[in-house]
């Protein structure tokens, strides 16, 4: 089963909740893997001190054009959805910022005149966490547009055992690294807190996942700090509100100095263990 902890907006505490989760359901017979999908700035090794023991490369395969087979047909730059090979006269241009190494215009070229070189764009890491947590992460370089053949490749790596959690810490926002990390989750845990801010975010979170046909429940972090509004949606969508964190200057604190809220309030094991057995319990 893999769970994927996301959230409308960054700074809503996704990670000091995915990092708790996976701490409280640590002592279980197969402790749960934990995988660091925000690979534009992951910070979840902070709450869970991992050591790596391996690493991979994560590249894409970027078309170069053989001029001496080109026909200048065009056809690559009408198969990439991206724009990232176009046609400029008698000159065909790749763009390789833009490119996503779906290799769609190798396959389209009736010449054979593209072939793809690998462009290294980030690494995956893995290794022990605490409490024998297993942790992987993708890490983009820097400068690097494309998050999503990271998350995806991320996924892959990790090779999950029977019955074993998996939790994943996905980037914040609604856009396609996001998709790519709830894509074949089993459960969507939504982080937000009772702003309008948040609720604003919130919404578009459920909609992404209601695309993906995917069940979602809520927790509200820094509850108290806003009015009812999001209560109200979570009501009026039949979204279970499945955890609340008040706003409360000791976690504040704590949290900033990465300690996981379950070492600032070791009560939260059994909130945490609750929380997943109301989804374990979902047909
Ligand atoms: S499809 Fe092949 S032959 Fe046609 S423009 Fe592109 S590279 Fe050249
Ligand atoms: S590999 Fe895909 S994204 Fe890249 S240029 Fe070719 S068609 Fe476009």
């Amino acid at each position: 089963m893999r769970i994927a902890v996301a959230s409308g907006k960054g700074g809503t505490g996704k990670t000091t909740i995915a990092t708790s989760l996976a701490l409280s359901l640590a002592g279980f017979e197969i402790p749960p893997i934990f995988l660091d999908g925000d690979v534009e700035a992951p910070n979840a090794h902070l709450f869970l001190s991992p050591a790596f023991e391996q690493l991979q490369e994560v590249a894409i395969q970027i078309p170069q054009v053989d001029e001496s087979k080109c026909t200048y047909c065009g056809k690559c730059a009408e198969a990439c959805q991206y724009h990232a090979i176009v046609m400029m006269g008698k000159k065909t241009l790749v763009f390789p910022q833009l490119c996503h190494g779906c290799v769609s215009c190798a396959l389209v070229c009736p010449e054979h005149a593209i072939c793809e070189t690998p462009q290294v764009i980030g690494v995956l890491e893995r290794g022990s966490a605490r409490s024998n947590i297993s942790f992987a992460r993708g890490v983009l370089n820097i400068g690097e547009p494309m998050a999503v053949p990271v998350i995806r490749q991320l996924k892959q790596w990790v090779q999950p055992r029977l019955d074993q959690l998996e939790i994943l810490d996905a980037p914040p926002g609604t856009s396609c690294p996001v998709v790519e990390s709830m894509r074949g989750a089993d459960f969507i845990l939504l982080v937000t807190e009772p702003t309008p801010f948040g609720l604003h975010d919130l919404r578009l979170a459920v909609q992404v996942a209601h695309e993906l046909k995917i069940p979602v429940g809520v927790v509200i972090n820094r509850d108290g700090i806003g009015d009812q509004q999001v209560d109200e949606f979570c009501q009026s969508e039949g979204l279970p509100i499945l955890m609340r964190v008040p706003f409360e200057r000791a976690i504040a604190q704590g949290v900033a100095k990465g300690k996981p809220l379950v070492d600032i309030h070791p009560e939260y094991v059994e909130l945490f263990q609750q929380l997943f057995m109301q989804i374990a319990a979902l047909p």
